[in-house]
Formats: C-alpha cells, structure tokens, sequence
C-alpha cells in the first residue's frame, strides 16, 4: 500500500500554492461578511480567476466546463484552498460540490444548458433551502408545500438555518408536492430565483454572524414547472445525491491542521510548549486529524473508482468533527476561553456537528450499515 503522492500531484500541489498566494495575497485573512456587496464581489473576483485558470470546475466532465481531473486532484485543492480564515470562494465551495454534479445528473438539457456554464465560470451565488423549523435531521418530514397549477407551482411554507442567503442568486428549494405521501416520496427539488415575488428572507442574528443564518418564508410563490429538477415526487434522489458529495466536499481535518499549528505556536511563545498536559492535548488532536484524513482519503478513493457513495462518507465527516472539536480544546486549553479566536476561529468549530447531517444521525448511519442494526425510527 502506498500512501505517496505522485510526481504531477506534487507539482500540481505547488503551482494552486503559487495561484492562491497570487489571487488571496500571502495575509489573506479571510472576508468581511458584514458587507455582503463587498463579500460578493470579493469571492466572486476569486471563483472568476479560478475559472480562468481551469481550477474551479477542475473535477467536472469537459463538456460542462471540466478538466476530467481525478477525484484526488479535488482533494488536493480542497486542502489548499482550507483555510482557518474561511472559504475563499465564498457559497461557490456548493455550486462546485453539489450543485453543479446535481444538475448535471438529473437536469433537463435547458438546465444543464443554462446553470453549467455559469457555474464553470463563477458567475452564480447559490443557498440551500433543506431545512425547517421541524424538519432538521428528520427532512423528510418537510411540509414546505408546492402546489400545481397550471405551468407554475404555488409554493407556501418557510426554511430556516439558511446559511449564504444574503449573496445568493438562487435557492436549491425542496419542496413538498404530495401532501399524501408524508415522507420522502412526496417530495421535488425546484431551481428558484432569490427575487422570485413572494420569497421574503428574515436574517437571524446568531452565534455564527451576523446574516450567516437565515429564514426564506414563501406565500403562494409561483415557481415555474421548467425549474424543476428531476421527476416530479422524485426529489429524495437527488437530495441524497447531493449530500453525499456535501459531506466531505470540505476538507475539515486540513482547517483544523492549519488552526493547531497555530496553537502550537502559541503554546511555544507562552513557555507552553514543554508543558506534559499541553502536549497531551495538542497530541490528542493531531491524532484526530491524521485519522480524518485517511478516513477522507478512503471516500476519495472510492469516488477516484467511481464507486457509489456509501456510509464511509459518514465515518469521514464524524472524524472531521472530531478533530475540529479536540482543536478547540486544545485552543482552550493554551490560549483561554474562546482561545481560537487568536488563531482564525472557524465556525466549523462551532457548528461541524450540526451541518449537513449532525453527528449523531450521522452515528445512526454507521451503526445501520456496518453493525447489522435496524434504521432508527424517526418521525410518523
Ligand atoms: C453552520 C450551519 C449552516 C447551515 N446551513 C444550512 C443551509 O444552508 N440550508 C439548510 O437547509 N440548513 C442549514 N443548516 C441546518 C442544518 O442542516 C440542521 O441544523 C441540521 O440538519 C440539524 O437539524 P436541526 O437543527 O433541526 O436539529 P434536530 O434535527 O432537531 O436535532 C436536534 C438534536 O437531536 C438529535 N437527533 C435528531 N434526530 C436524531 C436521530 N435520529 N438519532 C440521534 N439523534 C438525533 C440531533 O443529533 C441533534 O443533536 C445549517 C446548520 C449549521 C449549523
């Protein structure tokens, strides 16, 4: 078993180096979200020279925009792109992961037609409208309602914990569109304009930041049924499809690589570094971080043979979040409370557990899959 990179990843590790440090500039110390035009513009000038460069739809076919590049080519430039500083591209990380993969899966020609090649060129900001107030872990219950009439559906109901709906052009909506069928067989995916009449967005002011977290509400919205993805009740596929590629699109263990150097360095400024419970600690979660790594690595592999997604991903993301967690503690431990905000706090930190699946759902998936259990009983 070899675990070395070879040769042209090398080389191709050093040359995104060199175009980041030349797009971001050496400090880069992430984005003022509190001006949202500003952020906008900012992470869209970044995706816009990524685009020009080939590095931004890299891992897509050629004939969307693509370079075909390897599913390894993508986790190397999603470690270099991690910064404890945030996400450069801003809501573009989703368009590339997900998004894009989803339309291109189940989009109709005039879809793939219209949203690619936008998205190849990062020129579209997207949200993600999945959750509501009492569908979070259990979406399947979501009671958002899309009613046909005509070439329109009607759609009344609201999301929340809508995260990007600020800069955001479009939302990827899931809706209800049988009202018989109570769980995911009811359900369709619609392509809506931020601007649609009948969209209101309330912010929620939270622990995240301001205008990180927000609350579409929708009265009797008309979405044309052209903006459908996929088949109508049909929506579940493609939801699972898309998280599956969410789930590790990000690579948190290298956030969290970046975030415990610069505690250790901390730790050796204060006269810490020698300290037996300081290195225990800094130990434990360097440990965390080399096993999400190679528990990340075994979800690349699997997609570089284009394997279907499985309950992998899940083990992967809960290690992620381990070493996220450990690294604050670790932060805590050297630094004080709220310790990592000297060193680039991330909200992962905060929030790994809860986004795109919480821990312990995502716990619930292991334990079905490799321990012979049966699914846990959510919801009616
Ligand atoms: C940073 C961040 C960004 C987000 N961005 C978006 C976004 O852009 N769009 C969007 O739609 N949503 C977004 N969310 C919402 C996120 O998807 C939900 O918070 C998440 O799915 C959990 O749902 P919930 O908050 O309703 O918690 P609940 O589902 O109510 O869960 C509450 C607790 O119960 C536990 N629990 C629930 N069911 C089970 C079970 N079966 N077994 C064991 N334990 C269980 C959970 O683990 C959790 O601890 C975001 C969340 C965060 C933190």
């Amino acid at each position: 078993m070899d675990f070395d990179w070879t040769d042209d990843d090398v080389r191709y590790r050093a040359e995104l180096r060199a175009f980041l440090q030349e797009a971001l500039g050496r400090d880069w110390r992430g984005y003022d979200k509190t001006d949202h035009g500003a952020y906008k513009a900012a992470a869209g000038e970044f995706c816009r020279k990524m685009a020009e460069h080939g590095y931004l739809t890299q891992s897509w076919p050629r004939e969307y925009g693509g370079q075909d590049a390897s599913a390894w080519r993508s986790a190397i430039l999603s470690e270099e792109i991690g910064s404890p500083y945030g996400e450069p591209r801003g809501s573009q990380y989703m368009n590339v992961n997900w998004i894009g993969p989803a339309i291109m899966r189940f989009g109709t020609p005039d879809q793939k037609a219209y949203f690619l090649p936008r998205i190849s060129a990062g020129d579209v900001t997207w949200a993600q409208g999945f959750s509501e107030p009492d569908a979070g872990s259990d979406l399947a219950s979501l009671r958002t309602r899309a009613i046909r009439d005509g070439d329109d559906y009607v759609v009344t109901g609201e999301k929340i914990w809508t995260s990007h709906t600020a800069i955001a052009e479009w939302i990827f909506l899931l809706v209800r569109t049988d009202a018989d069928e109570k769980r995911s067989k009811g359900i369709s995916v619609l392509l809506v304009p931020m601007d649609t009449p009948g969209l209101t967005v309330h912010q929620i002011p939270g622990v995240a930041g301001e205008g990180a977290f927000s609350n579409p509400v929708f009265t009797e919205m008309r979405v044309p049924v052209a903006n459908r993805l996929g088949p109508e009740n049909g929506g579940w596929a493609v939801v699972r499809y898309a998280l599956a590629f969410e789930r590790i699109g990000v690579a948190h263990y290298r956030h969290a690589e970046n975030q415990l150097n610069a505690v250790a360095r901390a730790a050796n400024a204060r006269g810490l570094g020698d300290d037996p419970a300081v290195q225990a600690k800094l130990g434990e979660a360097w440990e965390a971080i080399e096993a999400a790594r190679l528990l990340y690595y075994r979800v690349v592999d699997l997609r570089a043979k284009d394997a279907p997604p499985s309950a992998d991903t899940s083990i992967a993301r809960v290690a992620g979040t381990r070493a996220y967690q450990l690294v604050a503690d670790a932060a805590d431990l050297v630094l004080g409370e709220y310790g990592l905000e000297g060193v680039g706090r991330s909200r992962f930190n905060l929030t790994a557990g809860i986004t795109s699946g919480t821990t312990e759902v995502q716990l619930d998936q292991v334990a079905t899959k490799h321990l012979d259990l049966p699914r846990p009983h959510v919801g009616a």
